[in-house]
């Protein structure tokens, strides 16, 4: 059964045939940068399902979650997400395409794709789940649901910084964090952002302020103009000195989101105020970790005693504690998409690399101290 409608011709290439292969940089084992590998001759994408679509990569936003995933994090819990019956053998998921976030045009739509969603030659962009094949291809495949219509006044390069950050951003604040565009100004939300400059920092500080919040971060001196530029009403340099003493001097919080993990948790959640229903939103969880340590069960269990443990422990100091999860979602993008189009949201490209300079752009996000994101131009 064919699973595709609409102009196929645009997939056949001058001999009529069918195509089969494309461009993309692949790892075939874990490890460091050496291990990335441009190939022309990677497979081309498969509609497997009547509600995926394939698109046509123009730019590709990477995230620190890429340079993981190139050394082995999260193999185990991926693995499982893509053969959860265990029937392919260990190191199934070679060649492995890198690349989180994308910006294209729809080549193909599966059966099930309503035309008043998406049709051939539309312009979209979307987060790419970890466990699927990247966007660094010049193909890619995804559910029409992980996709959303590309704000307009965006090209494809600054499209391509947003999603994955922004779905994230959006899992963290509203479906964990529970802020929405409603009851941040009436509520008068106070919210402190660790980690402001890199690439869920700029997204998170637009979108709170764009709803009406108050919004600290914490960043580097040289980050303030940045963040300052994108609407933050304090800023709190932690190269300066113990970062929470200066916040303990602050108003207290309705949520601290935090991108920065490491000893964060032994002070965070005492800025919050208690018994309000404040909320500490970490993104930087043991999750992954523990299932490629311990396996899928032990490591889900270690992962929900953990979690368990230190949401009862702050529950009786009167405080929430949260892991937020990147989580790919379409219909959030859309309301992204608006925001963005009404002026409210702008992309933040720290730098643009070739197609041809994967390694170097891969390097730029492994040395950290982002300000804002890496996009590379696929075609
Ligand atoms: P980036 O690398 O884009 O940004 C990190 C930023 O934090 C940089 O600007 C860095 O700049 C700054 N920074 C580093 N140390 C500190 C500190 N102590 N205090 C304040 N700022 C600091 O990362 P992302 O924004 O994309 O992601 C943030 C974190 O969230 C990462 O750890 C990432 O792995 C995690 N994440 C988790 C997800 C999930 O599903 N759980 C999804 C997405 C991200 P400088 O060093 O110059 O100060």
């Amino acid at each position: 059964k064919t699973l595709v409608h609409g102009d196929q011709r645009r997939l056949f290439n001058t001999s009529n045939s069918r195509m089969t292969i494309m461009p993309a940089w692949v790892i075939d084992r874990y490890g460091s940068n050496d291990v990335l590998r441009f190939t022309k001759n990677a497979g081309f994408p498969i509609i497997n399902y009547p509600n995926e679509v394939i698109v046509q990569v123009h730019a590709a936003g990477l995230n620190p979650i890429d340079v993981s995933m190139r050394g082995g994090y999260g193999a185990a819990t991926m693995a499982m997400k893509r053969d959860p019956l265990n029937i392919n053998q260990s190191g199934s998921e070679f060649p492995l395409i890198l690349g989180r976030d994308m910006s294209g045009i729809i080549m193909e739509c599966g059966l099930d794709v309503a035309p008043a969603y998406f049709k051939e030659g539309d312009e979209v962009w979307a987060a790419i789940p970890p466990w699927k094949q990247g966007s660094l291809a010049e193909f890619v495949v995804l559910s029409a649901n992980e996709v959303s219509k590309k704000p307009k006044c965006l090209s494809h390069i600054e499209a391509a910084a947003v999603p994955y950050v922004a779905a994230t951003a959006w899992s963290a604040l509203v479906n964990t964090g529970g802020l929405n565009k409603d009851n941040c100004a009436k509520k008068r939300q106070v919210i402190l952002i660790l980690g402001g400059s890199g690439g869920v920092g700029t997204f998170s500080i637009q979108m709170l302020k764009a709803w009406g919040a108050h919004v600290t971060v914490t960043c580097s001196q040289n980050a303030e103009c940045l963040v300052r530029g994108l609407g933050v009403d304090h800023v709190v340099d932690y190269t300066a000195g113990p970062v929470e003493v200066a916040l303990r001097a602050l108003e207290k919080f309705d949520l601290v989101l935090d991108n920065v993990g490491g000893d964060t948790e032994s002070w965070a959640l005492g800025l919050l105020k208690p018994w309000c229903g404040a909320k500490y939103v970490t993104l930087v969880t043991p999750f992954l970790r523990n299932t490629d340590r311990l396996g899928i069960a032990d490591g889900m269990l270690q992962t929900g005693v953990t979690v368990a443990y230190k949401a009862l422990k702050h529950l009786s100091k009167g405080v929430h504690y949260r892991w937020g999860m990147f989580a790919p979602n379409g219909p959030a993008l859309d309301d992204i998409s608006e925001m963005v189009d009404a002026g409210k949201i702008r992309a933040v490209v720290e730098e643009e690399f070739t197609f041809s300079q994967v390694p170097q752009a891969m390097l730029k996000v492994e040395k950290g101290h982002a300000r804002g994101k890496t996009v590379v131009k696929i075609s």
